[in-house]
């Protein structure tokens, strides 16, 4: 039997539990042996990078699903801050505080963290492990051809100076989502691709270890023909890539060309004003397909009627500029921010980080008891087990 702590300081998380406003569990209660979240329900598994605020392309592409399912599953909700070192190792105090943050988003847009899961990545050594095992089930040429990889290479300008870690966090991925055997993954379209290849890791892991015959198995069948992984579901959101601000690439938080879910309605109205359409007057037939303008329209403008009419009258060059369809969906954003913004200013301040701090820490003890019992069954049928161990935190 091995005991490991987790390594936090008692000094550095030293928190007073803020019962008052959440109710969050006491951190007396993280013990592991008391937390195990496992239930009936069917698990989701997603998560967000800590390298900067949520934004509306999380909203449509993932949250408003999350939001929609956290009653009927089992929801973990990942805080991948070690794919943050990806891009930015040299940024940690960085990364911490856009942990902190995303959490706060996520609260504020009405997930549960009760109810729910939410894990900080770098304290579930499983993932770790597992990523380990799973980089020996995967041909690297197969991960270097990863499209989502590659856009990202591109997208970001990485050149090819990015470091060795960066693709190694396409099959990190693989472990953050099979750690936690879920059936669903709810993301948005450019993790596709990731998900695809967690599924062939999956399939692999069960045909080298499990003795699962991938020819005779379809993937609804793996873990009833013995396999330690379930072969995880895509769900894509509503929208499944927003497009930025820049009329050019998906919505994103290292692009900047995203507007925030804590983004004030001035800096919304003043970022909406920055897309570009090309088009010249009121009276110029504009196009829909393919204009930012109208993708946003579709997306946030939720009165069918007035979508069809805006369409209408701006493909015709019917007296309607840029600048009115702007001011409408800027409304509508705002109108769709609100409460969240508001419900954000609750956890302002000192008190809101050291909530956050104590949300982190119950969900990640949870978190590790699944986990850690996720990695024993894979050890086991890799002929790994030599005992089991646990993780205590102090
Ligand atoms: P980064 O620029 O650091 O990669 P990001 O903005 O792409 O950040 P992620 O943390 O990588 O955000 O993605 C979190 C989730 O949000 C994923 O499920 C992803 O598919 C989804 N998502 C991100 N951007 C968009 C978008 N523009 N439209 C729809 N879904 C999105
Ligand atoms: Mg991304």
């Amino acid at each position: 039997m091995v005991t490991q702590s987790c390594g936090y300081g008692i000094g550095e998380f030293a928190v007073g539990s803020i019962r008052h406003c959440h109710s969050a569990p006491r951190l007396g209660t993280m013990n592991q042996d008391t937390t195990d979240a496992s239930s009936a329900r069917p698990r989701i598994l997603t998560g967000d990078t800590p390298t900067g605020k949520l934004h509306l392309g999380h909203f449509v592409g993932s949250i408003e699903n999350r939001l929609a399912l956290q009653d009927e599953y089992d929801c973990y909700f990942l805080l991948a801050n070690m794919h943050a070192f990806t891009t930015r190792a040299d940024q940690a105090e960085q990364i911490r505080t856009d942990t902190i943050e995303i959490v706060k988003d996520w609260l504020a847009c009405g997930i549960d963290p009760v109810g729910s899961t939410i894990v900080l990545q770098t304290e579930v050594p499983a993932i770790a492990e597992l990523s380990w095992y799973f980089a020996m089930l995967i041909p690297f040429n197969r991960v270097m051809r990863n499209p989502t990889l590659k856009t990202e290479i591109d997208s970001k300008g990485l050149g090819d100076q990015y470091p060795f870690g960066f693709p190694m966090y396409a099959v990190g991925q693989c472990a953050d989502i099979l750690a936690f055997q879920p059936e669903l993954v709810p993301v948005g379209e450019d993790q596709v691709a990731h998900i695809e290849m967690c599924r062939e890791v999956a399939r692999r892991f069960a045909q080298v270890y499990c003795s699962v015959d991938p020819n005779n198995t379809s993937d609804e069948d793996y873990p009833a023909a013995g396999a330690v992984f379930p072969i995880p579901r895509v769900k894509v959101g509503r929208i499944g890539r927003l497009i930025g601000i820049d009329g050019k690439q998906k919505m994103s938080k290292s692009l900047n060309n995203a507007i925030f879910l804590s983004d004030s309605p001035k800096q919304v109205k003043k970022k909406i004003g920055q897309i570009f359409t090309g088009r010249q007057s009121m009276t110029e037939p504009g196009t829909i397909e393919g204009n930012p303008l109208f993708q946003y329209v579709r997306t946030f403008i939720r009165d069918e009627q007035r979508v069809a009419e805006l369409e209408d009258r701006y493909t015709r060059g019917d007296n309607i500029g840029d600048g009115h369809v702007k001011a409408e969906i800027a409304d509508a954003i705002n109108a769709l921010l609100e409460p969240i913004r508001d419900k954000r200013d609750e956890y302002e301040g000192k008190a809101g980080d050291d909530l956050v701090i104590d949300i982190i820490r119950t969900g990640t003890a949870r978190a590790n008891v699944v986990a850690e019992r996720t990695l024993h069954e894979a050890k086991t049928a890799m002929g790994l087990s030599f005992g089991e161990r646990s993780l205590k935190w102090v």
